[in-house]
């Protein structure tokens, strides 16, 4: 780059990292806006980059060892037995994962900005226009401003992908899972009794028919008292009448939590769950619930004219794939490389084009493979033993997730 003025629409993982990027291959003017003020919310709470793919970025710069992470091993998969509380384990695979909060990632990646960034929170951006002097960007208060390249870390409904829209893209609505993950934290020490149920360093699956439920601990929030914390996500269909709401694109990424949803939950957790998981459930306070409808989509071209996608914005996977933190970090490593080695703007974003929207389609099919596996079309989970499992686990995916190698 030869000091190009940029603007990065969203502030949060994927534009965070993206501002480094930006600044890091010689733009002259990096500004990133973002709708929220102040801090993000926590979206997810928990997440895990497994440490081959965390290995690769801190190479790249983008994370680093200082950045709170929990260490997980192994990701047992348990089953409902008779009366034995913690259940029976049907097959163990190795879980080589960090876990993060999302919150804190988000804190830490924000603290490290260089100062040069502009980022201005509370800052909405109504549209962007493409055009042959500069993209403009249209801002909720009527201002506008242009610049040299539009990069859109706007999430799953991204502005700046309605300008590629706009501009004869073919961009297609996020599209229904079918299936709903309800995700909850709690403090470690509210775990229930006994502790050796759950060891420190796994990522339990409680399987039942219909679903199933991934629980591992995560470092404390940000601002809060620090103590470690349990995140759970749970997935299961929702009852046949609410599924057309649930549906609608427009819920993605949140819904309402109500109090019909979590007594369908726990209905389930009280007909499949062995007792330790179950208490582990309705141990977890209401304010640290939410409700994710599944949703997935892909864009058909991650850059187009002085406009690129990174993050949520070009592509949204869902989370079985362990991969949403992870691909946006990943986009803004390759789009930064892009920009420092291609002669032009143009070819290095047709670069990272041609890098990253097959891995995006990639992610989008993974995720499909397994929601269809370990939600919508469950096997006898209580037929399977270590063996078996693992051909199932291999015929259904299972072995993508985590994301795929930088540079594959
Ligand atoms: C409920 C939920 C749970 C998740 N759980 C996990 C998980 O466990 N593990 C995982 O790896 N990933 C998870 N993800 C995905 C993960 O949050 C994202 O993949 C990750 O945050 C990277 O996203 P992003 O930065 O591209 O977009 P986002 O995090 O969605 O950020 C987009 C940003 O753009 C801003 N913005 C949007 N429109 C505008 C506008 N017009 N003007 C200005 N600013 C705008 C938004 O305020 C937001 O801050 C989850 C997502 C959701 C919704």
């Amino acid at each position: 780059m030869h000091g190009e003025r940029v603007a990065v629409v969203g502030g949060s993982i994927a534009g965070c990292a993206a501002a480094r990027a930006l600044r890091r291959a010689g733009a002259g003017e990096v500004v990133v806006l973002e709708r929220a003020s102040g801090r993000l919310q926590d979206r997810g709470v928990g997440l895990a980059i497994q440490n081959e793919r965390y290995a690769e970025l801190e190479a790249a710069g983008y994370l680093d060892a200082r950045m709170p992470w929990v260490p997980l091993a192994r990701r047992p998969w348990v089953v409902r037995d008779g009366a034995r509380r913690e259940g029976r384990e049907i097959a163990s695979m190795p879980f080589p994962f960090r876990s993060y909060g999302w919150g804190s990632l988000w804190r830490e990646l924000r603290g490290r900005l260089p100062d040069e960034v502009d980022y201005r929170g509370g800052t909405v951006v109504r549209s962007v226009t493409d055009g042959p002097d500069g993209a403009v960007v249209l801002l909720a208060d009527g201002a506008e401003e242009r610049f040299d390249l539009v990069v859109g870390a706007d999430g799953h409904r991204s502005t700046v992908r309605a300008a590629m829209l706009a501009a004869g893209s073919s961009v297609s609505a996020p599209a229904w899972g079918g299936y709903l993950a309800w995700r909850g934290t709690l403090p470690v020490e509210q775990l229930p009794r006994p502790a050796g149920a759950f060891p420190e360093d796994a990522a339990t699956t409680v399987a039942f028919p219909g679903g199933h439920m991934i629980a591992y601990r995560i470092p404390g929030a940000p601002g809060g008292d620090g103590g470690a914390q349990v995140n759970w996500v749970f997935y299961a269909t929702p009852p046949a009448h609410l599924a057309g709401e649930l549906a609608d694109p427009r819920t993605n990424p949140s819904a309402e939590l109500t109090s019909e949803l979590t007594d369908y939950q726990h209905a389930l957790v009280e007909r499949f769950f062995p007792g330790y998981w179950r208490d582990v459930v309705h141990a977890t306070p209401a304010e640290s619930r939410l409700l994710q409808p599944i949703h997935d989509a892909v864009a058909p071209r991650f850059a187009q004219g002085r406009l690129v996608l990174l993050g949520d914005a070009a592509a949204i996977a869902r989370p079985h794939t362990g991969s949403g933190a992870l691909k946006a970090l990943q986009d803004a490593t390759v789009l930064g490389r892009a920009l420092l080695e291609a002669d032009s703007l143009p070819a290095a974003l047709a670069a990272y084009d041609a890098e990253r929207a097959p891995v995006g389609r990639a992610i989008l099919e993974l995720g499909r493979s397994l929601g269809r596996a370990q939600v919508l079309r469950t096997p006898d989970w209580a037929s399977l033993d270590q063996r078996s499992f693992e051909c199932w686990w291999q015929e259904n995916s299972g072995a993508g997730v985590g994301g795929r190698p930088l540079g594959s």
